[in-house]
């Protein structure tokens, strides 16, 4: 690294197979930029000081993964009003001495679906299965670009409770047990933002919740998403899109803040995508 160069990180835990390494990397390769960008595994009861190492190793900015997103929002001075929110940061950026928090990974995904793949959210009837720091990243963005009706269903009911407070909409956005998703009737947009198939297993969810021409979309990408993307393909649904381009579309929208300048995303979704072991259409 020169000595001018943007020290970047990603911390979180596990971070050893994350493709953000590879994803900053190509974005400054396209944009001239010299930066590092390492990935730092911390758990929570190691983060906070290995956050503070980083500052004072010349660290500028960083992105942060589960389990850590609550924790990073924590550890901010100041809050960009989308991870006020909701209490949840994916992206540090170091301002006047301290962590300013944001949070990236609902407009990476509003952008992937709406301009990668051109859909229309108004007014969809919308699932989100799944309710840790993924799930309270992209629900207010979906509710930004105009779904409709929203539940959250998580296999334990504090934290989809605590989600669906935070937005206060009662009206629109309800919450649900996991396990009574079958009796909530069928959505345009189901979105899986759970980490259960990491280890493989996606939990049980009835085929009824499918309505016909369906998105049904995986946070998770590469073979964490081929359970649901399975699923949605057995369900009949038009559309079955994983996580890979809302990952590159973050990472964008992270980039943009740390260095003001914005990434083209295709060339680098295109590469990643011909890499990717998924069932996710290219539609
Ligand atoms: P998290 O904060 O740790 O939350 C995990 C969620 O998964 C919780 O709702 C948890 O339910 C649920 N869960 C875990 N194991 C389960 C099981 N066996 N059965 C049912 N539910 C289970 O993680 P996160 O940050 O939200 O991330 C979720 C996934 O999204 C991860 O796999 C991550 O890689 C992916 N993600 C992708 C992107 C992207 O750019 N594509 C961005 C962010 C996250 P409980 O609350 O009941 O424990």
């Amino acid at each position: 690294m020169t000595p001018t160069a943007h020290r970047l990180a990603l911390f979180g835990h596990p971070v050893a197979h994350s493709l953000s390494p590879t994803i900053h990397a190509a974005f400054a390769a396209q944009t001239a930029v010299a930066l590092s960008y390492e990935a730092i595994d911390a758990d929570i009861d190691g983060f906070a000081s290995a956050l503070a190492a980083f500052a004072g190793a010349g660290g500028t900015g960083a992105n942060v993964t589960l389990p850590l997103k609550h924790a990073a929002a924590a550890l901010c001075a100041t809050l960009d009003p989308r991870a006020r929110r909701m209490g949840v940061v994916n992206t540090l950026v170091l301002r006047d001495g301290g962590w300013h928090g944001d949070n990236t990974d609902g407009t990476g995904l509003v952008r992937d679906l709406t301009e990668r793949h051109a859909l229309d959210l108004r007014g969809r009837r919308t699932l989100v299965i799944g309710a840790g720091g993924a799930a309270a990243g992209v629900v207010p963005a979906l509710l930004d670009a105009g779904v409709g009706e929203l539940y959250i269903v998580n296999r334990s009911s504090e934290r989809a409770d605590a989600l669906v407070d935070a937005i206060g909409e009662p009206g629109r956005v309800h919450s649900r047990y996991l396990a009574d998703a079958h009796a909530l009737g069928e959505f345009s947009l189901v979105v899986h933002a759970t980490s259960a198939t990491r280890g493989g297993m996606l939990p049980p969810l009835p085929m009824s919740l499918l309505a016909s021409r369906a998105t049904a979309v995986d946070l998770n990408y590469g073979e964490a998403a081929i359970p649901f993307l399975a699923w949605a393909r057995a369900g009949n649904a038009l559309h079955a899109i994983d996580g890979l381009g809302m990952l590159v579309e973050q990472a964008a929208e992270s980039f943009t803040l740390w260095l003001g300048e914005r990434p083209q995303t295709d060339p680098v979704y295109a590469q990643l995508r011909a890499h990717a072991p998924t069932l996710a259409t290219a539609d």
